[in-house]
């Protein structure tokens, strides 16, 4: 049994973990590997629940992922139970797993050196790793280690690997994945993220490109072009926190408002041949120290007036419990409470914005990705990203035409 949390990172190197103990006829079957995530208190909270209902099963769990790394290692027992001594009672029964199995000095062992079919029926393609940004809310750094990237042949093959076996639909992913090929995230001018991008249109023949958290400050003039190209599917999610210059700052973003305003201003004007309707999903923090009421307005506002349709957005969460981050001693913390509140207040906006863009596409014929069946129910994404149960007799993997 496996469980992930938050990123699609994690589910990247699951599938690697799960192909080597299928490799090496390790039958994992009755215990639980978790991935771990430690973007917020209550990822962690979440997480550590998880470990305890399973131990207290008498499970054997593999714990993986940020909850134990530092810089891109595995930590020792002594420093893993350090930071959380509750679990120390239940050694025997825990294995920490690196981020990879197998990895041959420092050179990633690509997936496909693993022979196994995919858990998802998309295929997450970790194209960069790791991140030098530093800002100040994020503990995800002090744990991916420096930014680094896999090879452009290596994401080729990985990508036609999986259409030669009849995949249909891609994700790429990373911790902070424009900034691909640059030498630091901070030089966002290096990256070569939109090279990339034309390669994969060049060298594969696969049907559908999703990209997912985007770094504003790494979009050159190429990718507004290319994403006119069909292929990449016309759903981007932004990684954006906020809508104030002032915040940004504080938070130690590599942008500024005005970027924002002008990326997000040419991906809502794209002309594209499918004339679909454009999604923008963001990952907004509320309640950030310093975040004055006229501050939160901006991000209020920048989530109306660029039609944010899938809003991520979390309280700032201080990280009191185990590791902390930078932004925990900044001056003017916000009331937990006050914290919620504003999150709650932006969620509405959020609701209605997408609720609007959902009355948008009725009636609009769109081809979804059948992607699991629960309960007799099939779902599927569309290409802008709408989730839709289906009746009838559809395998994974079909590409269906519904009208919304
Ligand atoms: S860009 Fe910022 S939030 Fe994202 S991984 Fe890097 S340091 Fe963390």
């Amino acid at each position: 049994m496996y469980k992930v949390f938050w990123c699609k990172v994690n589910k990247y190197y699951l599938n690697k973990w799960l192909a080597y103990f299928e490799q090496n006829n390790q039958d994992v079957s009755k215990d639980l590997i978790i991935a771990t995530c430690v973007v917020t208190d209550r990822a962690k909270n979440k997480r550590l629940k998880e470990v305890r209902q399973a131990l207290e099963k008498n499970q054997k769990v593999y714990i993986t992922w940020c909850g134990v790394f530092e810089k891109w290692e595995k930590m020792s027992d002594e420093q893993f139970y350090s930071i959380y001594p509750e679990l120390s009672e239940f050694k025997n029964e825990i294995e920490l797993l690196g981020e990879e199995p197998g990895r041959i000095d420092t050179r990633e062992v690509a997936t496909h050196e693993f022979k196994k079919t995919n858990l998802y029926t998309k295929k997450f393609v970790m194209i960069q790793n790791g991140c030098d940004t530093h800002c100040t809310f994020c503990l995800t750094i002090l744990k991916r280690g420096k930014n680094r990237s896999r090879t452009l042949e290596d994401i080729i093959m990985e990508i036609n690997e999986f259409v030669a076996g009849g995949g249909k639909e891609i994700v790429l992913t990373g911790i902070n994945l424009a900034a691909w090929w640059s030498e630091s995230t901070r030089k966002p001018e290096q990256s070569k993220f939109s090279d990339l991008l034309e390669s994969i249109i060049k060298y594969t023949s696969v049907p559908r490109i999703r990209i997912s958290s985007l770094g504003p400050e790494f979009l050159d003039e190429k990718f507004f072009e290319l994403m006119k190209n069909q292929r990449f599917l016309p759903h981007f999610h932004f990684s954006i926190q906020s809508f104030s210059d002032k915040v940004l700052k504080l938070m130690n973003r590599n942008y500024d408002a005005a970027l924002l305003d002008s990326v997000l201003t040419r991906i809502r004007n794209l002309e594209r041949p499918d004339k679909e309707l454009i999604s923008i999903g963001a990952d907004i923090i509320t309640g950030f120290p310093g975040e004055t009421a006229e501050e939160f307005e901006k991000t209020v506002e920048g989530v109306r007036k660029y039609v944010i349709t899938k809003l991520h957005a979390f309280p700032f969460s201080a990280h009191e419990k185990w590791e902390s981050v930078p932004a925990a001693k900044l001056p003017e913390q916000i009331p937990f409470s006050d914290r919620k509140k504003r999150n709650a207040e932006l969620m509405l906006v959020g609701d209605h914005v997408r609720n609007e863009f959902l009355l948008k596409n009725k009636w609009k014929k769109h081809i979804v990705l059948v992607e699991w069946k629960q309960r007799g129910k099939i779902h599927a994404w569309t290409e802008n990203y709408i989730q839709v149960e289906l009746d009838g007799e559809y395998k994974k993997g079909d590409l269906v035409e519904v009208m919304l």
